[in-house]
């Protein structure tokens, strides 16, 4: 089973402005669309999308539930949240100006966890997670939730022995490199952070692997590297004409784990997240893609082993 663990949860709101964003004037709007905003909800969204079996734990606020409980249910996704009594799910807003590609995101911090909402969930995932499950922690962390918890955590989840994937960034990566977890999935800005500035990314990618087996540093429509096994592999991507490339890194995660849970080798996985991804950018919201057409844009994905690293 793969459960991926969405800490600070998100609902997002889909402003479609009729026209472009103008200030001091009346902006109206042509439509309004929700979707979901964390990041593990939308690895999870991936995965049941093709057909992956999985679950989706983490926090929800309770004032608002019914809010992400109809877009987890309208979208497929199993799950069981711990519920943060009297606080809403922040809701992020994503304005689209009508004929402008890319958004403006504004997001809230998340409501605040307590130590009982942290020991609940601790429990939860003491119970359920056995040693051939693969975890996904992707997110943020919310107010409340410190590294020390993220530790405490991630160390549960390695005792347990099970496959620990991260898609984190900033103080929280770090503290997954320093575990010593399975995978990561850093993205450009995302590993400038975690490794020292004077070496190459080569270099810095081989001293990381020391610690991950499995490192995907993407790097959007320029495609991806991967360290494993004491080999790097440059990944392309496919050449698509990009809407909103919002979540095209969970997608990318949710696909590459789902597919190496159904035990697809390592380059097959590469290619068939990357085909997923390309996918995805070309759609407005967060999380759809279509299967079929990452079938097809898998096959114009290349996929090399850098020489002499
Ligand atoms: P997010 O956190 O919003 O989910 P990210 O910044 O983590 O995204 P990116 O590096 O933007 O992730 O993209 C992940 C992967 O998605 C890339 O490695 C690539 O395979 C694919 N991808 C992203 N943008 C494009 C694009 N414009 N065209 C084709 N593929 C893309
Ligand atoms: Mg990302």
């Amino acid at each position: 089973m793969i459960y991926t663990i969405t800490l600070n949860p998100a609902i997002d709101r889909l402003l479609f402005l009729e026209k472009t964003l103008v200030k001091e004037k009346n902006n109206r709007l042509s439509k309004i669309d929700y979707d979901l905003g964390g990041k593990g909800h939308h690895g999870s969204f991936a995965m049941s999308k093709l057909g992956v079996k999985n679950q989706a734990l983490g926090f929800c606020g309770t004032t608002n539930k019914s809010k992400l409980e109809k877009i987890l249910q309208e979208k497929g996704i199993n799950h069981d949240l711990v519920e943060v009594y009297g606080k809403p799910t922040r809701e992020s807003y994503v304005i689209l100006e009508a004929g402008v590609s890319g958004s403006i995101l504004i997001t809230e911090k998340g409501f605040r966890v307590s130590s009982y909402d942290i020991e609940l969930l601790t429990e939860q995932i003491e119970e359920k997670i056995q040693e051939d499950d693969m975890v996904l922690i992707a997110g943020s962390l919310p107010p409340g939730f410190e590294l020390r918890n993220l530790e405490e955590l991630l160390q549960l989840l390695k005792k347990k022995n099970c496959f620990v994937a991260c898609d984190l960034s900033g103080a929280a990566l770090a503290k997954a490199v320093e575990v010593g977890v399975n995978f990561i999935k850093p993205n450009a800005f995302e590993i400038q952070e975690i490794v020292s500035e004077e070496n190459s990314l080569l270099d810095n990618l081989k001293e990381l692997s020391k610690k991950v087996d499995y490192i995907v540093v993407s790097q959007g429509s320029e495609g991806s590297i991967c360290s494993h096994d004491g080999e790097l592999y440059q990944i392309t991507a496919p050449k698509v004409v990009a809407v909103n490339d919002t979540g095209a890194g969970d997608c990318f995660v949710g696909s590459f784990l789902g597919s190496l849970s159904l035990g697809k080798s390592l380059v097959e996985s590469l290619a068939f997240a990357s085909g997923c991804a390309a996918s995805k950018v070309q759609y407005t919201n967060s999380t759809s893609f279509s299967v079929k057409e990452a079938k097809r844009l898998q096959k114009e994905v290349r996929i090399e082993k850098v020489q002499n690293h």
